[in-house]
């Protein structure tokens, strides 16, 4: 599933570059992650990086965006391809 920023968010600015999907971007608010680009970084790490990076931990995985291991993959593919997310 993809992960999601909490109203806990300190605005740091630390996650946003460290993404390889370029799914972090400054909302209104608080940062924002896109479901569609976030692929919980399967297909690029171990883990997903934003949470390693983040100082308050705010980064928890979003149960609106439940996706097995195998549709995270299938999604990086479709990225990495060029294919615009829906
Ligand atoms: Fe980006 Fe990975 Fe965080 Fe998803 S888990 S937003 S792909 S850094
Ligand atoms: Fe917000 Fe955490 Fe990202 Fe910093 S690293 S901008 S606190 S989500």
């Amino acid at each position: 599933m993809a992960l999601k920023i909490t109203d806990a968010c300190i605005n740091c600015d630390v996650c946003e570059p460290v993404c390889p999907n370029e799914a972090i971007s400054q909302g209104v608010e608080i940062y924002e992650i896109d479901p569609d680009l976030c692929t919980e970084c399967v297909g690029h790490f171990d883990k997903p990086q934003c949470q390693l990076v983040c100082p308050v931990a705010c980064i928890p995985l979003d149960p609106d965006h439940v996706e097995t291991r195998e549709q995270l993959q299938a999604k990086f593919e479709r990225l990495i391809a060029g294919v615009t997310p829906k």
